[in-house]
């Protein structure tokens, strides 16, 4: 979990998931005067390895390559065109799929029995293997349900991804007073502008 994570109440065990999906961030909407700076936290493998060693998914000193470095971008990319899908046509975009199969491969997990029970534990070892934790929240937020409420928000200049808690699950802005208001303002400025 993560200041943001608890921020916007999305359920512990998909905050990995929602901080990596949003270390980048593609804001550039202008609120209260001010331009949002787009920005990556993972500026480089160092940034990165700082990012996992903020979430205790760092377990080695073992340095991150500029290999695994592009495979954790590849993650997050494929990632983030997943979710940006409606949650009923993800399962269905075979490019989208595909895609993300290939990113996953190289984040295996083992089953692992311990005292919690049965978890999910990174099969590789080396410097990258705490972001298999990605992978895994990926699973079991697949398996009950809460993954179909990670979304993308619909603004174009927003971007980020949220936990929809909303009850039928049908919410499309990270914040509607933000950016479902700025949308439905725009989208009435241009109706009148075809009607003048
Ligand atoms: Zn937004």
């Amino acid at each position: 979990m993560s200041r943001l994570s608890r921020k916007f109440k999305v359920p512990d065990p998909l905050a990995n998931l929602y901080d990596f999906a949003n270390s980048l961030d593609l804001r550039h909407f202008v609120h209260h005067g001010m331009q949002h700076r787009e920005a990556d936290e993972l500026a480089g493998p160092r940034e990165l390895g700082a990012w996992m060693s903020r979430r205790g998914l760092l377990s080695t000193g073992a340095r991150i390559t500029p290999a695994m470095f592009e495979a954790a971008l590849d993650l997050r990319s494929n990632i983030r065109d997943y979710l940006q899908r409606d949650a009923a046509d993800r399962r269905k975009a075979k490019d989208a799929v595909g895609a993300l199969n290939r990113a996953v491969q190289l984040f295996p997990l083992a089953v692992e029995a311990g005292h919690r029970g049965m978890v999910l534990r990174p099969a590789r070892s080396d410097a990258l293997a705490g972001l298999s934790a990605v992978v895994g929240e990926l699973y079991t937020a697949s398996i009950d349900g809460t993954l179909d409420r990670l979304k993308m928000c619909a603004s174009e200049e927003c971007r980020r991804v949220f936990f929809d808690r909303s009850k039928p699950a049908t919410r499309r802005w990270c914040m509607s007073s933000l950016c479902g208001n700025r949308m439905k303002t725009r989208a009435y400025r241009e109706r009148r502008r075809a009607l003048a």
